[in-house]
């Protein structure tokens, strides 16, 4: 049967997908910022149009323009927003002590770039995080109370991370995660993992059931 161009295979509305996140995300200010870290850049993209925007910011350290495929990989982290977490220091999660962790190690090492995405809770905005931390206080673990109000276990998308990283000129990165599907998230959208550092959370009696649903029912390596 003759292809039906009305009805694109997944492939080509894979590629239309990713073309168009590529060429919806602008880059739309930066700023060298003084931080505890040293000074990093601050570079923030904006997605689309839309009101309000939509933003994301990525926190770049020393030179990550990768001219050819023969260059180093550059140390990176894809982050996503915690405020519970980054602004509340709360208990229930290890984002801040990872966030923390990876602008350590960009700015000893002289060169990387955490990029901060603006997907709070897994994805599902700080107000259902919040329900899903009320469900959680009645004894439901942190994948089923998100099964519970509808949603998937992980929301998140990293497409728009691939393409800041593009922008930047980063191809091939050392990733700083314990999380595979950001490896395969990244991949999927063309860029190269090279390797994987790990980041180590320390337990606490309020975390330590989250970091183990997280390692059993999410595939973290912990
Ligand atoms: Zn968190």
């Amino acid at each position: 049967m003759p292809p039906n161009p009305a009805f694109p295979d997944v492939a080509s509305r894979r590629r239309c997908t990713i073309v168009a996140l590529l060429s919806d995300v602008t880059r739309y200010a930066e700023a060298e910022v003084p931080t505890e870290y040293g000074p990093v850049r601050t570079v923030v993209y904006r997605v689309g149009e839309s009101v309000p925007p939509e933003e994301h910011v990525a926190l770049v350290v020393g030179d990550v323009t990768q001219a050819s495929d023969a260059d180093a990989p550059v140390l990176a982290r894809v982050h996503s927003e915690c405020w519970t977490g980054e602004v509340l220091h709360s208990h229930k999660c290890d984002c801040r002590e990872q966030l923390d962790q990876a602008l350590h190690a960009v700015s000893s090492a002289g060169r990387g770039v955490v990029v901060y995405l603006r997907q709070e809770g897994r994805g599902i905005g700080l107000g259902n995080k919040v329900r899903a931390y009320a469900l959680q206080n009645e004894g439901v673990d942190t994948v089923d109370a998100n099964r519970i109000l509808g949603f998937a276990d992980d929301g998140r998308t990293y497409g728009v991370a691939a393409a800041i990283l593009r922008d930047l000129g980063v191809r091939k990165v050392a990733l700083m995660t314990n999380n595979p599907s950001k490896v395969k998230g990244l991949v999927d959208h063309g860029i190269e993992v090279d390797s994987r550092v790990a980041l180590k959370a320390e337990p606490n009696e309020h975390n330590a059931e989250y970091l183990a649903v997280k390692a059993k029912k999410m595939g973290h390596t912990l």
